[in-house]
C-alpha cells in the first residue's frame, strides 16, 4: 500500500466537512476546538501515519485546501520519492 501525506492550507477551509466522507482511511475530520482564520472548524488529519496519499480528499474539495504527497518506490535504486498527485492549481 502506498504512503502518503497531505499539506492543508488551513485558512482556505470552510468546514463543509465533504472531504471528511471520502477519505478511505477515515483520518480527516472537523476540528472541535479551533477556528481558523475564516471562522470556520477547518479539517485536520487525526492519524497522518495511515495516509495512502490517494488525493480523494483533493479532488472532492471545493475549496483547494490539500495539497498530497505520496512516496514512489524506484526499484532500480530502491530510494524512496515523494511526488506531488493532487495539489491547487497556480
Ligand atoms: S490522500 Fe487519501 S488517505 Fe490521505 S487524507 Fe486524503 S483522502 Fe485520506
Ligand atoms: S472539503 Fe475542503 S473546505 Fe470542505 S471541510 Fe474538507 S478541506 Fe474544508
Amino acid at each position: 500500500m502506498a504512503k502518503g501525506f497531505v499539506v492543508i492550507d488551513v485558512d482556505r477551509c470552510k468546514g463543509c466537512g465533504l472531504c471528511t466522507h471520502v477519505c478511505p482511511a477515515n483520518i480527516l475530520a472537523l476540528s472541535q476546538d479551533t477556528f481558523n482564520i475564516k471562522g470556520y472548524h477547518p479539517v485536520v488529519v487525526t492519524d497522518a501515519e495511515k495516509c495512502i496519499g490517494c488525493a480523494s480528499c483533493a479532488r472532492i474539495c471545493p475549496d483547494v485546501v490539500f495539497t498530497v504527497y505520496r512516496q514512489k518506490r524506484q526499484t532500480q535504486r530502491a530510494a524512496v520519492q515523494a511526488v506531488a498527485v493532487g495539489a491547487p492549481a497556480a
